[in-house]
């Protein structure tokens, strides 16, 4: 099974989910990439190709680990991780830009944008456009580009333009908006390289199939490691690529249970999560060019959404995700900022591992549910990224005085705000 045979009949569809809503102008630029990713698709020398890249570029296949370690310490299932942090850039957001990068150079642009949250998604996409020698600008929000100052230094140092976006919350949602204008603007040279399963089609079908490499390598490795296939995998969702990503190794084996982690922010009722499945506050509704779960009002405006892991604050989700959720194949579930506190303390210190805050909640399920598990059972988490991105929050949540002091001490020094 894959997930293009979930399509109902109509293209870009899965369920009454996805879809092309976009304005007319951009229909002849959305078509042409359709194209595009069907000939691609149909093209066994292009996947060849992008695996070459991958392998030859940012060090694929990753591993699969046993944690040893917090297995026994938890007393239940085998935990055995699936490490995309250890990709160039520090997660599985270079996959799909590689890919889209492949794509672009065959539709014959020389220029991408594209729009990033916490910066790893920019990061990722100026590395691409540096190796590939593309023109590059990254909308970032505002309030974005203060948060995350490191990851703006590393943009511009590898030639990418990094525009403040100055409208609404000027967060991921309003630099969205400001790269559809510029990609209505500019689409003749112009590529836009979408950062998560989301967005009008093409996308939510293409980012999943590059991540699809996520899960190809997972299923082999696990049963080659663990000697069988695993009870459930775990996987966060932001956007939810590297969920799907992952999935997609899986979805033919029905002992298999997929589990998807949301941000659960300050927990259900509290109206500051990211949670669009696994809490009741969504609905269904348009916007940045398909049909999805949002976390809207009863007007359709987009609520404020909070995480502790910017990755995963976002108001729509992968609409192939909600259909197989619908059709009960993923379960969802959310870790609040609490568990997920508590979590990356516990994998640090048991594991020496460091998983990014969006990565961390799916750990922050797992061990909720392994005790309750057999011994002889196994779990598969999807580390999607690494955590040193993270250091100045985890040093706030871990509430480390010292470091503290050291960030405010630089920060006045070099004349930053915080
Ligand atoms: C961006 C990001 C996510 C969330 O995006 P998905 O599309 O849901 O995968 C998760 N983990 C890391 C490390 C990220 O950078």
């Amino acid at each position: 099974m894959s997930i293009f045979d979930f399509a109902d009949g109509r293209e870009g569809y899965y369920g009454q989910y996805g879809g092309t809503f976009l304005p007319e102008i951009l229909a002849a630029t959305i078509e042409e990439l359709q194209d595009c990713f069907a000939r691609c698709k149909e093209d066994p020398t292009f996947w060849q190709e992008y695996v070459d890249l991958l392998q030859s570029y940012s060090g694929r296949p990753t591993p699969v680990t046993h944690l040893a370690n917090l297995s026994k310490q938890l007393g239940g299932a085998q935990i055995y991780v699936k490490r995309e942090d250890l990709n160039h850039t520090g997660s599985h957001k270079i996959n799909n830009v590689l890919g889209q990068g492949l794509l672009c150079k065959r539709l014959g642009k020389t220029r991408v944008i594209a729009e990033t949250g916490a910066g790893q998604h920019g990061y990722a996409t100026a590395t691409m456009a540096a190796r590939f020698g593309f023109d590059c600008t990254i909308y970032m929000g505002a309030v974005d580009v203060a948060r995350q100052r490191p990851n703006v230094f590393w943009m511009e140092r590898m030639g990418a333009k990094v525009v403040a976006v100055e409208d609404g919350q000027k967060t991921l949602k309003d630099a969205i908006n400001e790269a559809l204008r510029d990609w209505v603007t500019n689409m003749h040279n112009t590529h836009y390289v979408l950062g998560t399963a989301c967005g009008p089609h093409p996308f939510p079908e293409m980012v999943s199939y590059f991540q699809s490499i996520i899960g190809q390598e997972a299923r082999q490795q696990i049963v080659k490691v663990a000697g069988r296939l695993p009870d459930r995998v775990y996987a966060c969702v932001g956007g939810g690529s590297n969920a799907i990503g992952i999935f997609q190794g899986f979805l033919d084996d029905s002992g298999v249970e997929l589990v998807a982690c949301e941000a659960g922010g300050h927990g259900p009722g509290s109206g500051m999560h990211a949670a669009r499945l696994a809490y009741p506050d969504a609905s269904v509704g348009v916007a940045q060019g398909f049909k999805t779960y949002f976390l809207q009002d009863d007007n359709g405006n987009m609520l404020e959404t909070h995480s502790i892991a910017a990755g995963l604050d976002y108001i729509g989700v992968n609409p192939i995700l909600v259909h197989l959720w619908e059709n009960d194949k993923v379960r969802f579930t959310a870790a609040t900022d609490e568990q997920v506190r508590e979590t990356i303390k516990l994998v640090m210190r048991t594991e020496g591992l460091i998983p990014a805050l969006e990565s961390t909640h799916a750990f922050a399920m797992a061990i909720e549910e392994a005790p309750k598990m057999g011994v002889d059972e196994v779990i598969l988490i999807n580390q999607s990224g690494r955590g040193d991105k993270d250091i100045f929050t985890i040093a706030d949540a871990l509430d480390d005085k010292s470091w503290k002091q050291f960030i405010a001490s630089k920060a006045k020094e070099y004349d930053l705000e915080k």
